[in-house]
């Protein structure tokens, strides 16, 4: 694994690559958009859209069980998008890929499938302060149902991981460490390599929720060592609905299913069913095949692009960002680990961070603001939320700029 940046500066042409993203060019509120809301769902290519409407126009077919072309069509490019998602990993093997609605529902799958068949009353599972609502509460769920207790690392006032915390959480209880490899609402790059070296050491398994990471950094789950790893589609230039369950084969092999249905079995009968092999044991019922197909477009979409010049890019917007926030009067930056992505939160003295993402929409300006689905950190952080704008390649410096204007106007209503 490693992000995709460093000192390679070579030539990005953002307004090539922004000619592709047909929602960006609109006005809102009478102004030209600018969207600063990647973190909650990035915009999607003309590649993608128009291969989820090709799929539909032309080759559309329920999945596996046909004898004729379309259905060939369908699940060749159903099973293609999988093993393109297994290559954008890293090469891990197709069969170790399940799709899933989504990073929400891909944890949800882990809790009900390994964690009701292998947690009991006493055994730990290591969560942090920083998580996505998504990585809590279907552990908590488990939790209640087989006596397993959640253990919590603590956050650091810059919105760190504390390290020495977590070693010390860590003991012959632990079952399982599930962490993000990066903060949706701070942008802390969390040292997910040492935590899976670390979790494996006490005994337990590691997942990985990578919503925030996958279009950040190029992923080697192998090297990573992470037994689960998680994301979106939606994160990724692909479109919402879809997402992606890597595990190890082994687990996945010993796990149960989850959900029974069709085509995840392999024989049924009343006197007992058996079921097929991964990854289809997970994908019980009709899949989202036109979201596979759109994530397959996607991934085919981002191997067109200079990642590492893409990247470049973002960190330079960011940077600009950044500091024009830390420059302004009144405005308090959340989150300030020497280790982030592209994700600016801050709080604006005496305005609710609501009123000013309102305030900010009137201008054009797309952010998010209110608690980004972690209220433990903002418990933490003893704030309600933040306003967070986060950045994507596709903006530019001038929309930064247009930002940074809005944003002192929004200071001088307050
Ligand atoms: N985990 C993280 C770190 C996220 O940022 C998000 C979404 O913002 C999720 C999980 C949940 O993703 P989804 O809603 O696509 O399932």
């Amino acid at each position: 694994m490693s992000i995709i940046q460093t000192a390679h500066r070579a030539a990005f042409d953002v307004e090539a690559v922004r000619s592709q993203f047909p929602i960006l060019h609109q006005d809102v509120n009478g102004y030209p958009l600018v969207y600063l809301d990647n973190a909650a769902s990035v915009q999607k290519p003309a590649a993608v859209i128009d291969a989820i409407a090709h799929y539909y126009r032309h080759d559309h077919a329920n999945v596996h069980r046909g004898a004729h072309a379309l259905a060939t069509r369908a699940t060749d490019a159903f099973e293609g998008a999988r093993a393109k998602v297994a290559a954008f990993l890293g090469g891990v093997a197709r069969e170790e890929i399940i799709w899933t609605r989504g990073t929400t529902e891909s944890i949800n799958l882990v809790a009900n499938s390994w964690g009701r068949a292998n947690l009991r009353a006493g055994d730990e599972i290591v969560l942090t302060e920083m998580e996505h609502h998504a990585n809590i509460v279907p552990w908590q769920m488990v939790a209640a149902m087989t006596g397993a207790r959640i253990r919590v690392v603590p956050v650091t006032d810059a919105g760190e991981l504390d390290m020495d915390a977590f070693r010390n959480l860590l003991g012959e209880r632990t079952r399982l460490v599930a962490v993000t490899q990066v903060s949706n609402a701070l942008g802390t790059i969390n040292p997910v390599a040492e935590i899976v070296r670390l979790a494996h050491a006490a005994g337990a398994l590691a997942l990985i929720d990578g919503a925030q990471a996958v279009s950040h950094f190029v992923m080697d789950v192998r090297t990573l060592g992470a037994d689960f790893y998680v994301f979106s589609g939606h994160k990724l230039f692909g479109p919402t609905g879809i997402g992606v369950l890597y595990a190890r084969r082994e687990l996945l092999d010993a796990m149960p299913p989850w959900q029974g249905g069709g085509q995840m079995i392999e024989k049924v009968a009343f006197a007992g069913t058996t079921y097929t092999e991964v990854p289809w044991k997970f994908e019980a019922g009709t899949p989202n095949i036109a979201g596979v197909v759109g994530m397959g477009a996607a991934l085919e979409w981002l191997g067109t692009l200079d990642r590492n010049a893409a990247q470049a890019h973002e960190d330079a917007l960011y940077a600009r960002l950044d500091a024009a926030l830390a420059a302004m009067p009144g405005v308090r930056r959340i989150g300030t680990a020497p280790a982030r992505v592209s994700v600016a939160s801050f709080l604006v003295e005496g305005a609710h961070p609501t009123d000013v993402g309102h305030l900010l929409d009137q201008q054009g300006i797309a952010v998010r603001a209110g608690h980004h689905c972690t209220m433990p950190l903002m418990a933490r952080l003893g704030i309600p939320g933040t306003v967070r704008a986060s950045v994507a390649f596709y903006n530019t410096a001038a929309e930064i700029d247009r930002f940074v204007a809005a944003l002192e106007k929004v200071k001088t209503f307050i």
